[in-house]
């Protein structure tokens, strides 16, 4: 039987790092081909194509500098290509560009194809909220898992122990999944609930959006706990509110809830920046633009549609932390506004 084959779709900071996960581990497992094909959206970096930078010099130099992708990794700018063959397609771009990729390499993906999205976002449509997941699904019409954690890039490249979450409905496929991430520092647990681990991915960047804003005022950690503790139990709320209560408690309790919502409001872009925005008052898009060299913000864009989704639905007032987020993103609202409303009664979620 031939063998599998993975093909990751982004090549940003997660992206990268995620490639020289996978490019290690491939070459450990029997039922797997060495290549793996890297999609990345093509630029000009010192005046080269990054595709070529990336294939000669094995390294991201924009996304991912300083650390070596392995050489089975190799970049292509076609992403319809990139799919070809692949049995496991690996999902990894901000969120705000997804439809467009999918729309790119729908009717190229292999007929047993199966991919998992390592995305941190959700989707507003004419029916709702959708996940990633969904989106992908409704698309390519293939199986899809989802993979969040408590993941800054940047220290995985450096291999510090971390965990992560694996949601994926197949057993079967849970093990193959885990077999391409699992290494001794990036220890991986599976769960079968794929849509909770992707809300808890989303949603904690939201709070890290207030967390900054916390940090921005100069309010400290007793101020930040509370909006992490309340944070939390919004991202509870409005997933269950959402799925119809058909996501599994326990999944906070993973990697993929308490935990990233911890690493992302003290050391994730959205946290940094929010809190950038409170002590220059410039809007989101021009910070990112002027500090990220590239790279994208997902907390203020998921605030928004939070707001279309919670609004619409008529049950802003249950969400009094994210739609005070919104206002201070948004609205003009003064980020002291944070600690309107906040006395909420969680104790029957
Ligand atoms: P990134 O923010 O580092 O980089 C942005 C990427 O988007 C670059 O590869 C860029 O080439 C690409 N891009 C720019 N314009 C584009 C377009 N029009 N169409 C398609 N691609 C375009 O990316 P990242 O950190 O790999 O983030 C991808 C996803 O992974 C996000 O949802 C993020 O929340 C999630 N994530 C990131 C981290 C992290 O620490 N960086 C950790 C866990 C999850
Ligand atoms: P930021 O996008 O805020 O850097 O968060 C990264 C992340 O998701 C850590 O798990």
């Amino acid at each position: 039987t031939p063998k599998n084959k993975v093909c990751i779709l982004g090549s940003g900071n997660w992206g990268s790092t995620a490639a020289r996960i996978i490019g290690g581990n491939v070459t450990k497992l029997a039922d797997f081909d060495n290549d793996v094909r890297i999609w990345v959206y093509e630029e000009m970096v010192n005046g080269r194509k990054l595709t070529d930078i990336i294939n000669t010099e094995h390294e991201n130099v924009k996304y991912l500098p300083g650390h070596r992708l392995p050489e089975n990794v190799v970049a292509v700018a076609d992403a319809a290509e990139a799919v070809r063959d692949a049995t496991h397609i690996v999902v990894v771009i901000p969120h705000q560009f997804i439809q467009h990729l999918l729309d790119t390499v729908h009717g190229h993906t292999a007929p047993n194809a199966r991919a998992i999205s390592l995305i941190k976002g959700i989707g507003i449509s004419s029916q709702g909220m959708t996940t990633m997941t969904q989106i992908i699904h409704r698309t390519l019409a293939i199986p899809v898992a989802s993979l969040s954690g408590a993941n800054i890039a940047n220290e995985i490249a450096e291999e510090r122990y971390c965990e992560t979450t694996i949601g994926c409905a197949d057993p079967d496929e849970a093990i193959v999944w885990r077999s391409l991430f699992n290494t001794p520092y990036f220890r991986v647990n599976c769960v079968s609930d794929v849509i909770g681990v992707e809300f808890c991915g989303a949603l904690k960047n939201v709070v890290a959006v207030g967390a900054g804003f916390i940090d921005g005022l100069g309010l400290g950690n007793n101020t930040k706990a509370a909006v992490i503790r309340i944070g939390f139990l919004e991202m509870r709320r409005l997933a269950m509110h959402i799925s119809g209560a058909r996501i599994q408690d326990s999944t906070f309790m993973e990697s993929c809830g308490i935990a990233d919502v911890i690493t992302t409001c003290y050391g994730g872009r959205n946290r940094r920046l929010a809190e950038e925005f409170v002590r220059t008052g410039k809007p989101m898009h021009e910070l990112e633009r002027d500090l990220l060299n590239g790279q994208k913000l997902q907390g203020y864009l998921t605030s928004g549609e939070v707001h279309a989704y919670i609004d619409g639905c008529g049950v802003a007032d249950h969400f009094p932390l994210f739609t005070n987020i919104y206002r201070i993103c948004y609205e003009g609202a003064p980020p002291a506004s944070i600690f309107e409303g906040l006395n909420v009664d969680f104790s029957h979620d």
